[in-house]
């Protein structure tokens, strides 16, 4: 889970810093030695709390987007077929101490999930016959415009997925150009609608703002259409260059031609204008960047999605699954590779270990502190 640190003081003029666009892990100093600890701790504490939330990360992309971090390869069918053995052998490999944990949460992440739309099914199918979710406990999948026709958007609902959440970015084709995104701003409105359409009670758009190139009238166009769209969710992201692990091409654009990234005053501008117009359309802020609009959400259903409640609130312990996914309770933490190739081979349900590249667990002084700063974020507080 990653937070990003920003400079707080505005100086018109001048460039921004590349720690202003740095990645930062809430605890960055993994220990080697801790790997087999931190899991063992992390399942006892989960088997404790009675209740966790899950991720799992589907590392499969068309392209890369040029600030994109994250781990993901274009799918070959002997490559997917492969990761999804290794995924399910992870996902076993956790079936009985943790089988009649309740899951609150479960999360499909990447990478793009619905770019593998059969093994997306097939997986949620799978963590139903492992884990026990809660009734109505929230699925959420991540998704791109171009891999939501119809028939998916439909298999999904059925499937029990009741969130969406959408990577847009940018509704002007100019800056969806220059991130490398493979849909165009018409493509996303017509996603957006059709998952409206298909009865998905939440559904959030993310946005990207301190773009290269970007100017403040463009970044306000994006605002306003994402609006129009009456999502339910909308988070609004500062631009990031990686982090410490994985170069993008945006790091090399940096490192390049600072002068092309928005200066910190238009940054402040871009923040001020995001709360500005989603506050004056009936949007919320919550915990980092993410805003909710209540007024399209059924009664029955709760203000926050789940996720974030159980992530950034409630301290529910999260179980990651998959290349790079990362699990964290209060007392330790733990990422796997993040080479997708090393996950599959590594694989083996009666080695559970061997997935994972790092852990840690936390003295009682850094779980303190990890705790105080997402309660303070989940209440709208900035560090
Ligand atoms: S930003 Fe999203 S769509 Fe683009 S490469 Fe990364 S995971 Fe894939």
């Amino acid at each position: 889970m990653f937070m990003g640190k920003r400079t707080k003081q505005v100086i018109r003029g001048t460039a921004t810093k590349s720690t202003d666009y740095e990645f930062q892990v809430i605890n960055p100093w993994f220990r080697e030695h801790q790997k087999v600890e931190a899991r063992e701790k992390l399942v006892s504490e989960t088997s404790k709390k009675g209740r966790m939330s899950l991720y799992i990360h589907v590392p499969f992309c068309e392209s890369k987007c040029s600030y994109c971090a994250y781990v993901s390869k274009a799918p070959t069918a002997i490559l997917t077929d492969s990761y999804f053995v290794a995924l399910n052998k992870e996902i076993k490999s956790f079936g009985n101490s943790l089988s009649k944990v309740q899951v609150s949460s479960l999360y499909f992440g990447g990478g793009t999930p619905t770019l593998v739309p059969t093994k997306l099914l097939e997986t949620i199918s799978f963590v139903h016959s492992r884990f026990s979710l809660e009734e109505g406990a929230e699925i959420t999948v991540e998704a791109h415009p171009k891999t939501i026709p119809e028939d998916i958007l439909v298999s999904l609902l059925t499937a029990g997925v009741n969130r969406i959440s959408m990577g847009v970015q940018s509704f002007s084709n100019v800056i969806l150009k220059l991130m490398r995104r493979s849909h165009t701003a018409e493509e996303a409105i017509d996603a957006a609608k059709r998952i409206r359409a298909a009865g998905f009670l939440r559904f959030n758009i993310d946005l990207i703002y301190a773009y290269p190139k970007q100017d403040i009238k463009s970044w306000m166009k994006t605002l306003e259409q994402a609006v129009a769209l009456c999502p339910t969710g909308i988070t609004a992201y500062r631009v990031r260059l990686g982090n410490r692990e994985g170069n993008t091409l945006l790091r090399k654009q940096y490192e390049n031609n600072q002068k092309e990234f928005p200066d910190e005053a238009l940054v402040a501008e871009m923040e001020a204008k995001t709360k500005e117009i989603l506050g004056k359309n009936g949007y919320s802020e919550g915990p980092a960047g993410w805003f909710m609009n209540e007024d399209f959400l059924p009664r029955q259903l709760p203000r926050e999605p789940q996720v974030y409640v159980d992530r950034w609130s409630d301290q529910i312990p999260l179980i990651g699954f998959g290349v790079g996914a990362y699990s964290m309770g209060r007392l330790s933490q733990y990422q796997n590779t993040n080479r997708i190739q090393e996950y599959i081979e590594r694989a083996d349900a009666s080695k559970p270990f061997a997935l994972i590249e790092k852990g840690m667990v936390l003295t009682k002084k850094e779980a303190k502190a990890a705790l105080d700063w997402k309660r303070g974020k989940f209440s709208g507080k900035k560090e």
